[in-house]
């Protein structure tokens, strides 16, 4: 087994049902002896992983779409950030889903994503995703009032039918060669309350606060059994979450580099083959070369 798959397994949820978010603790940091030990790991993490996506382009056969969902301060920017330093960017998207605009509300709720999805070669990162469509959505009645859904449609089963259709639309990607990977960082509700207070007094972190964060902090246990039904409702083979243990910001980064790793090298990436024509091609484009002066 690779480093990179020992180390990202444990927190890999590819069966939901007896998942358990209390089961997993947001301050592990197992595996790691020291943090000069996860610095060179995250550093060899990089680089394999800017050797794959490298690969990934060239043969231009599958997608990769990583979901980062998380409550507010868990690290999602900074993991995102740190994680995809190494690779080119020519490869790669990034989309933040914030409050749908009117446009995005008068469609059905994948219809904003849906637009956004890594083409072939590409690695797509979705900064929040459809996933909040059962998350804060679900915890505050009014966003749904916003969605205009028909009376008859509006239910308690709604969010075992988002599960579904969100499950399908999953399955979907990937019989079509998208990979899906989604991470929720896992943050404890203390350690939260720290970086709050953190942004509050560093005038350089000032503007990452936003009051509306603290009321959301209120429906901490609504949001945690939300996440946790989602999770146990969505996790698959294909569609595997990891529920990153993020108070310890250098950990949570080491587990999501780690897990992309595994997940590109379970793909067998491989330059594309060279057939005879092109490199016969190739040849006699070299030999042009040679032949002229400058
Ligand atoms: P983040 O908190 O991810 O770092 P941000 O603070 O820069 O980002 P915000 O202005 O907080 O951005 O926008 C994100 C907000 O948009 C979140 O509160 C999120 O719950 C909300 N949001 C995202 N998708 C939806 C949706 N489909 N329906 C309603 N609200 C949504
Ligand atoms: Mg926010």
């Amino acid at each position: 087994m690779s480093w990179a798959s020992k180390l990202s397994k444990p927190y890999r949820i590819d069966h939901g049902k007896k998942f358990r978010l209390k089961d997993f603790d947001p301050g592990a940091t197992a595996q790691i002896r020291s943090k000069e030990h996860a610095k060179e790991l995250l550093e060899k993490g990089i680089a394999e992983m800017a050797d794959l996506q490298d690969k990934l382009y060239a043969q231009d056969r599958w997608a990769v779409l990583l979901i980062f969902q998380a409550m507010d301060a868990a690290g999602k920017d900074g993991a995102i950030k740190h994680v995809m330093s190494g690779v080119n960017p020519q490869g790669c998207q990034v989309y933040s889903f914030k409050a749908p605009s009117s446009e995005d509300l008068n469609h059905d709720f994948l219809w904003r994503t849906s637009k956004c999805l890594p083409e072939r070669g590409h690695i797509g990162i979705f900064n929040r995703s459809y996933y909040e469509e059962v998350l804060v959505v679900r915890v505050h009645s009014d966003i749904l009032k916003n969605e205009r859904l028909p009376d008859g449609l509006v239910s308690k089963n709604m969010w075992g039918e988002r599960f579904e259709d969100i499950k399908n639309f999953e399955r979907y990607l990937s019989n079509n060669a998208v990979v899906v990977r989604k991470f929720f960082l896992n943050v404890s509700r203390a350690e939260q309350k720290r970086r709050f207070l953190e942004r509050l007094e560093t005038p350089e972190k000032n503007w990452k606060f936003s009051a509306a964060d603290v009321r959301e902090r209120e429906c901490w246990n609504d949001y945690m059994i939300a996440y946790e039904e989602m999770i146990a409702a969505t996790a698959s083979p294909r569609s595997p979450w990891y529920v990153v243990p993020a108070d310890n910001k250098w950990y949570t980064r080491l587990v999501v580099a780690a897990a992309i790793v595994d997940t590109l090298q379970d793909l067998k990436l491989a330059y594309p083959n060279v057939d005879t024509e092109k490199r016969q091609q190739l040849q006699a484009a070299r030999a042009e070369l040679e032949k002229r002066k400058s």
